[in-house]
């Protein structure tokens, strides 16, 4: 039977509760334990497809196609195993399913209500993923702040859940606040009383308190905090703020969190976590050889959020290079042909991100022509490719009116176009092209030599593609199909001839990076971003 980590926050949202039950969940993996995690989010949307990124930051695809929580992401690169529909659930999936056995008629006779169908039905799905991979642990994040009105179902299938499955096999970490007040030069553990308090009205005790705190927290106040929460002294853990995200495991086992999980639980604690590649990744991050800059150009650059994979992976890959990448994301919308030397001419790469709709593109376009035209390291990811093919067709292949239909449907040359069994799509939740899908790569290609393979599995989620219609107009052309998807012939990379590093792909290689899998397409640009930068010294 699987044992049961529950992590919740209080005091204030953005603790990083996805961090740290990754951190936990990677000490615990690196024990030999088999370990998941999965993220409870408390909205009504039944998944974050529907979502701006401005409302919730990326949209994080897995391989079985789910549009899910971006705390996904970082659970499979802290994991470095990929995650499932399975591993987010929200409240508009409960309710979905409870409504659903409604009509079919499994409640026949009652009335169906929060509690117990839907703290029923939250409970049901605590338990499922355990099961089916049949997990010796699993840690579950509830989203949201505790005290929050829409969270209050979870806390109270939480509870209930831990009452059944027993104390010894499931406890609870509370992530909070220690808010420093710079007059009085004080930390203060009050915030965290009261979000403890909060949690036992809902009667929830907390047995590990993670404090989060931009100062080091001594004895005194860990032992106040302890006695104000019946929490263990030693399970008071600081949650020091980090240079880098990918330092908290290794400072997570230094404060003993996983040997306070691992005895309240009642588990060996015998093997120590193996964190060899992990800190090696670590020190390479930390002592980079030399500098490449990279502009990432886009519509959400005001959110760091909205390219949180892409920027990951640029972390991955300089670390692997032993460069320290400096991303720059650079809105779209100022991009002209006038200006275009003058923004982009001081870096050594330029993306050009993925993104929805007709906002902010002629920049794009811009933007890939000046990379095109001086020989500058470019990756297109899916609009970023469709535009680097429409950049192509109208100022190498002679059609001016070159589009999208998405962002212009009475383009005299679609050439990207919606997909066919998008067309008569309504639905918009769930719908586009999702998931992991096999790409053939070309001999002879950069796509080849990059992946040293012939056969890829990436994943998509896009409605248009490139129009087979002007594929012949390509053959003579130097920009090469170098990756189709051989069911049914769709276009997923295409690369420049003659340019050192000029590739753009319909799928999204950032939703398969992680530290000790740095994916070998961001690898290759940074080490071409390296050479340019070499070339220009
Ligand atoms: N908007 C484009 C499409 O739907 C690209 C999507 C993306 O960049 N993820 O095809």
């Amino acid at each position: 039977m699987a044992k049961y980590i529950f992590v919740t926050g209080g005091v204030t949202s953005s603790l990083g509760k996805g961090i740290f039950a990754a951190s936990l969940a990677k000490l615990l993996q690196a024990r030999g334990f088999k370990v998941s995690i999965q993220k409870f989010d408390p909205y009504i949307n039944v998944d974050p497809g529907t979502l701006n990124p401005y409302e919730h930051g990326e949209c994080f695809v897995t391989e079985d196609g789910a549009e899910t929580d971006l705390d996904l992401g970082h659970y499979e690169r802290f994991l470095n195993t990929p995650t499932s529909k399975l591993n987010n659930v929200t409240t508009g999936k409960i309710y979905l399913t409870v409504i659903e056995k409604e009509r079919k008629g499994d409640f026949l006779g009652k009335t169906v209500q929060v509690i117990p169908h839907i703290t029923d039905e939250i409970q049901r799905r605590f338990d499922v993923l355990a099961k089916k991979e049949n997990l010796d642990l699993i840690i579950t994040e509830i989203g949201g702040t505790v005290g929050d009105i829409e969270s209050l179902p979870y806390i109270e299938a939480v509870r209930q859940f831990i009452w059944k499955k027993g104390k010894e096999n499931a406890l609870i970490c509370h992530l909070t606040l220690l808010p420093y007040l710079s007059a009085a030069k004080e930390l203060k553990t009050k915030p965290t009383q009261h979000s403890v308090k909060l949690l036992l009205e809902n009667g929830l005790q907390p047995d590990v308190l993670i404090c989060r705190t931009e100062h080091q927290i001594n004895k005194t106040i860990k032992e106040k905090i302890a006695q104000f929460t019946n929490v263990s002294p030693n399970a008071v853990i600081q949650g020091i703020d980090m240079k880098s995200i990918y330092e908290v495991p290794m400072e997570m086992y230094k404060e003993k969190l996983d040997e306070v999980v691992l005895d309240k639980l009642n588990l060996s604690k015998e093997t120590k976590p193996n964190m060899t590649s992990w800190k090696k990744f670590v020190h390479k991050l930390n002592n980079p050889k030399g500098e490449v800059r990279i502009a990432l150009v886009g519509k959400y650059v005001e959110l760091q959020d909205a390219y949180k994979s892409i920027y990951e992976s640029f972390i991955h890959s300089g670390a692997f290079n032993e460069v320290k990448v400096q991303v720059t994301s650079i809105h779209s919308n100022e991009i002209e042909a006038g200006n275009v030397q003058e923004i982009l001419g001081g870096y050594h790469g330029i993306l050009v991100a993925p993104g929805f709709g007709d906002r902010a593109i002629e920049g794009k376009i811009e933007a890939i022509k000046f990379a095109r035209e001086r020989d500058i390291p470019f990756l297109g990811i899916c609009l970023g490719m469709q535009m680097m093919m429409v950049e192509y067709f109208r100022h190498v292949l002679g059609l001016a009116q070159a589009h999208s239909t998405e962002i212009h449907p009475d383009t005299p040359y679609p050439i990207i176009d919606i997909m066919i069994n998008q067309k008569n799509q309504t639905q918009k939740g769930g719908t586009m092209r999702l998931g992991a899908y096999e790409c053939a790569l070309q001999p002879n290609t950069l796509a080849y030599k990059i992946y040293g393979t012939s056969q890829i599995r990436e994943r998509h989620r896009h409605r248009y593609e490139f129009n087979n219609d002007f594929r012949k107009q390509l053959e003579m052309s130097d920009l090469v199909v170098s990756g189709v998807n051989l069911k049914n012939n769709l276009v997923e990379i295409v690369e420049h001839k003659s340019h050192p590093f000029f590739i753009g792909v319909q799928f999204h290689p950032e939703l398969k990076s992680t530290p000790e899998n740095p994916h070998p397409l961001f690898v290759h640009f940074v080490a071409a971003a390296k050479e340019d930068a070499k070339s220009k010294l």
